[in-house]
């Protein structure tokens, strides 16, 4: 009988419950620790922060749902994670053992790299539903004021921020106070639409055009040195790094995503993260010394797409976080049968970006360049796509359910796929 533990219930942990629950026997054992008794579709926060979704319509208790698989909850914070045991210590000092562990604890916000960033200090979050449900955006509409949205130095998720950013202009818009918002939109990315990716097909000339039409400004390549009540410090760099404009924002709102690093419960775990608390895996989601310790999502360590005038990171996104799953839940498969894994996640991504009332969506297949499939589109349908997704993986995770076989079919009928084939290895 093994236990196989998976730390985070979140967009990575609860599918890698699901699918490792469907490929285990029935002496086997799958248990999810989660600091929340509750899953949140993450990528609904905008829209929690501007009032068009409440926290409630995005969220789902995890113990019942997963009791109904057969899968065991424990609704406590891990504190720290002890690899050379294969345990788990808990905040209230509980021992939890495993024989395979999948870390997938998200990020932890590094507000604290920048001077007043933060929901404790001057500017709101959308990476954490409660940080998102209490921007007070409607105190803002009634007395409307300058925004400064985007994301500052070693970011590596920029699609909400231009997210972000759209939606509060529909809403600007439909709220008729459009006029009384100037908006400005400051980022590290070197241009419009690199989204740590190096671009995607022409992103950076839609999301400028986006970002034209809309009246939002940009800053590119900003390190955003210090934040007070109401304004913002923001240093301009050039091509080769150099600093070339001091920037003083005057801000009545704002959202800046911060870098992201690994959660307390592994940090500076000698082998298993790198210098920034992410977990270090192998081409099978593997740690390469605890080999029983496997990781998916954001957690992951995987180095930026190329170097940048400001440190940017790459994104870890939907898609891509599912198919590490697909490979890892295999792969320790592969050990409870004493073989060696051999699945690897192809990384692909298909990410829709909602602008409130149009949207974009990328195809990169592989997601970091350079790809055998590289498209960026725009309209309204991605909008209308993306509100159906959010209802549909809510009811996937109510259901137990990963990965029905027609959506497999029709993602591969559009040619992305989760696994490389093992012969080719595509
Ligand atoms: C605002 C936002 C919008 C996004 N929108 C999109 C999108 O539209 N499309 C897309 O493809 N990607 C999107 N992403 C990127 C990515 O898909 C999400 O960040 C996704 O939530 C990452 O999944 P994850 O499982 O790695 O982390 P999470 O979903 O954050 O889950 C991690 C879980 O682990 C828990 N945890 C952390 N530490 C501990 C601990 N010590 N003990 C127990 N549990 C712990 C956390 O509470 C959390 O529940 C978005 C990201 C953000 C921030």
């Amino acid at each position: 009988m093994a236990h196989i533990v998976i730390l985070g219930a979140g967009i990575g942990g609860m599918p890698a419950a699901y699918e490792m629950k469907d490929l285990c026997g029935p002496n086997d054992q799958v248990t999810v620790i989660s600091d929340s008794p509750r899953f949140h579709f993450v990528p609904s926060n905008p829209w929690v922060a501007v009032n068009w979704r409440k926290r409630k319509d995005i969220e789902l208790e995890i113990e019942p749902v997963l009791a109904r698989k057969g899968i065991h909850a424990i609704t406590q914070a891990a504190k720290r994670v002890h690899p050379e045991d294969n345990r788990i210590e808990l905040l209230d000092g509980t021992m939890v053992d495993y024989d395979y562990l999948i870390i997938a604890t998200g990020p932890k916000l590094a507000f604290d790299e920048v001077e007043g960033l933060g929901p404790n200090g001057f500017t709101h979050s959308v990476c954490h539903v409660s940080h998102a449900e209490s921007t007070d955006w409607d105190g803002f509409t009634s007395e409307p004021g300058p925004i400064v949205v985007g994301a500052v130095q070693g970011a590596s998720c920029f699609g909400p921020a231009y997210e972000f950013a759209m939606i509060m202009d529909t809403d600007l818009r439909r709220r008729k106070i459009r006029d009384k918002v100037p908006m400005t939109f400051v980022t590290s990315e070197p241009y419009i639409g690199h989204l740590g990716l190096g671009g995607v097909g022409d992103s950076k000339g839609l999301l400028e055009s986006a970002m034209r039409d809309r009246h939002i400004k940009w800053i590119c390549n900003a390190k955003t040195t210090k934040i007070e009540d109401g304004k913002m410090f923001v240093t301009e760099h050039d091509e080769d790094g150099n600093p070339k404009k001091e920037h003083e924002l005057p801000f009545k709102y704002s959202m800046m995503l911060p870098a992201f690093k690994g959660v307390d419960a592994v940090f500076g775990i000698e082998g298993l993260t790198n210098p920034r608390g992410f977990i270090t895996i192998d081409k099978h989601q593997r740690n390469a010394k605890y080999q029983n310790v496997f990781s998916v999502g954001v957690c992951v360590a995987i180095p930026p797409v190329e170097a940048t005038p400001v440190p940017t990171g790459t994104p870890k996104t939907g898609y891509m976080i599912e198919s590490m799953v697909t490979a890892t839940v295999h792969n320790i498969r592969e050990l409870m049968d004493g073989k060696q894994p051999t699945h690897e996640a192809t990384w692909n991504t298909m990410c829709l970006a909602d602008f409130g009332d149009t949207g974009a969506c990328f195809v990169a297949v592989p997601q970091i360049p350079p790809r055998n499939v590289n498209w960026f589109g725009e309209g309204k349908w991605v909008h209308l796509a993306k509100v159906a997704f959010e209802k549909y993986f809510l009811r996937k995770m109510t259901k137990g359910v990963s990965e029905p076989f027609y959506e497999k079919m029709v993602m591969n009928a559009l040619g992305i796929v989760k696994l490389k084939d093992k012969l080719t290895g595509k």
